[in-house]
């Protein structure tokens, strides 16, 4: 018996409004291709003296690339003036920040390597600002998906800016008389509006660039979800601006055509467009009649399959088709688009500015050997590689060494050309600087001191099970090397950092503990006392003893929350893990946070969560509320989630 569950629901609904859809569009193009007969005036009216022209005009693209230039210019400055605001206000304040209920300042460091400021830089955000975010960032849960209140305002400022630019600024005179050129104009500025999103989404969808990290967007997390913003108003459109084309202009610029040919020929044939000129115009001769149709129709099928190829349902069950076809059809619509119109040399800007430099820097992606792939827990696969170091040299690829919580891309194929689109994000959990006087035979010539990156990789799908066979068969030759995408989530402001908060909560739902171990050891090696805390729940026990081995437990209270076999706790023993208090069932957030609260009600707090969404969501609301965060205390929430959309 077929089982309902609320997404099973959810895809059928979606399943037939997608139908209802595509039905409707269907009878719309039909009810317009046939209403085209219509439309189109007889040859007689057509000479060469009353033939109007449509005057060519391009205020929308002018505008619009010039606003989203503004916006750029505008937010770069605000940050780099807040940025250094708050550097001001942090150093007047230090002194004051309450450290009554930390503990103390300790005495020594290890040599740490992680790239942490040296002084906690306490906020202080004005009364204002913290009710603001509480209404703008109140996420919802509607039909298991996440929602933002702010972004609904964002949604609606987006489409009135759009709708805003294509009938706002007054029309050409010619427009003005004919409702054709009306139209054409109007659809020609979609097009033009589409141009500049997509050049934006393209530009969006870099893993890192100079451009983003100016505004502060650091990694892929907070680019993507605007690149989906975007490249959704790109294909709107296209979509009307290729209806519009199709439905009415393609036929009309055709006959059209043919009629000025044949009142040029002075040959008296009645009105052919009535009879045999409709019956020798096929849907191909149509298309290839002219070259912008032609290019056109190649790049909606590209626009096609970029947007089918990114639906969360492909990338759901086929992840690798998304990034091929993906990157396929995108390579398809910069090959052909050139040819469309001139004025699409702004797409190319984003294209060879952005993506290229993207594109080249990651096929330098450096190849390291991996030191240890290890069957930690089932379905969890612990792995080890070296710090990239220059071949010649022998100092690390990157100085400014990592910063706790990061993620970066991991190719693991050998071939440089897949790693480029079917590398995989994974956190970093561990980075273990060796020892000065190490010498490893697989490293000649490294001469600065090295570290070693740990992360732990759970089964998920397709390629991480190949990756789990091929460690469980210990087919030790056939260990594959790994291509270390540049580290990504670094945080640029100084509010974002976790060495700016005296305490810190983490949570963690199963492998959602990865980013944090990381930061658990990098405030373990900090001089500035910090107050962590670690709220993690798992189904079983045996990956906590894998995960945790390796990290000094003393440095943080942890919590463990086991779901399902509670028997499998480990009975007390003398060994580090008895620092782990264990608890069986789901931990009730409210209450956790609320005591921790309590025990530290005049300080600024980090929570990290890295959970499902539902617990993102209640945890982040309740942290936002006006209860956790006032002018004496704030909240800051830092979310880490594994899948970018
Ligand atoms: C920032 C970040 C950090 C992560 N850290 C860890 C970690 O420390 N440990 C861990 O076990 N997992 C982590 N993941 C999840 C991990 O990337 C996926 O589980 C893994 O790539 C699945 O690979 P697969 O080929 O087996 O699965 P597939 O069958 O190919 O896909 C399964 C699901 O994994 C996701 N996925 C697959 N490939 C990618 C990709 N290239 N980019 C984004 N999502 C992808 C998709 O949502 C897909 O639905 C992280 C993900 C992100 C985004």
């Amino acid at each position: 018996m077929p089982r309902f569950t609320r997404q099973s629901l959810i895809w059928s609904l979606g399943a037939l409004i997608c139908i209802y859809v595509c039905a409707q569009t269907w009878l719309s193009v039909q009810w317009l291709f046939t209403s085209i007969r219509d439309s189109v005036p007889p040859s007689s009216t057509y000479s060469p003296e009353n033939h109007i022209r449509y005057e060519r005009e391009y205020t929308t693209l002018i505008a619009s690339a010039g606003l989203i230039v503004g916006l750029y210019v505008a937010l770069a400055f605000s940050r780099q003036w807040l940025k250094r605001t708050s550097l001001t206000n942090a150093s007047a304040n230090a002194s004051s920040l309450a450290t009554d209920d930390l503990p103390a300042t300790k005495e020594t460091s290890t040599a740490a390597p992680y790239d942490m400021s040296p002084q906690p830089q306490p906020l202080s955000l004005p009364a204002w600002f913290i009710w603001l975010r509480q209404i703008w960032c109140y996420e919802y849960r509607p039909f298991a998906t996440t929602i933002q209140a702010g972004q609904g305002v964002i949604l609606l400022t987006f489409v009135g800016i759009h709708i805003g630019l294509i009938v706002g600024i007054p029309l050409a005179s010619s427009s003005q008389d004919d409702p054709f050129f009306h139209h054409q104009l109007v659809s020609n500025r979609v097009a033009q509006m589409a141009l500049v999103d997509l050049s934006v989404a393209v530009g969006l969808s870099v893993r890192t660039s100079i451009v983003w990290r100016w505004l502060g967007l650091s990694d892929l997390r907070s680019t993507i979800t605007w690149h989906w913003w975007f490249a959704m108003a790109g294909y709107v459109g296209v979509l009307y601006h290729a209806c519009f084309q199709w439905t009415k202009h393609y036929y009309r610029h055709y006959l059209e055509k043919q009629s000025l040919i044949l009142v040029a020929s002075a040959t008296d044939l009645g009105n052919p467009l009535d009879g045999a000129m409709f019956a020798s115009m096929t849907w191909w001769r149509l298309v290839i009649s002219n070259h912008h149709y032609f290019t056109g129709f190649l790049m909606s099928i590209c626009m096609a399959a970029l947007w089918v190829s990114a639906h969360p349902i492909v990338r759901t069950y086929a992840y690798s088709v998304f990034r091929a076809v993906h990157v396929g059809a995108f390579v398809g619509l910069a090959l052909v688009s050139f040819w469309h119109h001139w004025v699409l040399a702004y797409f190319y800007i984003s294209v060879l500015g952005l993506w290229l430099v993207d594109v080249i820097t990651r096929c330098r992606d450096p190849l390291v050997e991996v030191i240890g792939l290890d069957i930690v827990a089932p379905q969890l696969v612990q792995l080890q590689i070296f710090e990239p170091v220059h071949k010649n040299t022998g100092r690390p690829c990157r100085p400014s060494g990592f910063y706790p919580g990061q993620f970066a891309y991991f190719g693991f194929s050998r071939h440089r050309l897949f790693d480029l689109v079917w590398s995989q994000p994974f956190s970093i959990s561990r980075v273990v600087k060796l020892s000065p006087g190490h010498n490893d035979d697989t490293m000649p010539g490294l001469s600065g001191q090295p570290s070693v990156i740990s992360l732990y990789i759970k089964v998920s799908g397709k390629r991480t099970q190949q990756l789990y066979d091929m460690v469980s068969k210990n087919s030790k030759d056939a260990w594959p090397s790994v291509r270390l995408g540049t580290p990504l989530g670094q945080p640029l402001a100084m509010w974002d950092r976790f060495e700016s908060f005296p305490v810190i909560v983490l949570v963690a739902e199963g492998i959602g503990i990865t980013p944090w171990l990381s930061v658990v050891q990098a405030m373990s090696q900090q001089q500035q006392p910090t107050c962590v805390y670690v709220i993690w729940t798992v189904r079983d026990s045996s990956s906590v003893r894998a995960m945790v081995q390796d990290t000094d437990l003393q440095h943080a209270q942890w919590r463990v929350h086991i779901t399902s076999d509670y028997a499998s706790i480990p009975s007390r023993s003398p060994d580090q893990l008895d620092a782990i208090d264990y608890h069986h069932g789901r931990p009730l957030y409210t209450k956790l946070l609320n005591d921790i609260r309590l025990k530290h009600p005049k300080v600024n707090v980090l929570l990290g969560l890295c959970a499902h969404d539902d617990t993102i969501a209640t945890c982040g609301n309740l942290a936002r509320s006006s209860k956790f965060s006032h002018p004496h205390a704030f909240w800051k929430v830092k979310t880490e989630r594994f899948e970018f959309l």
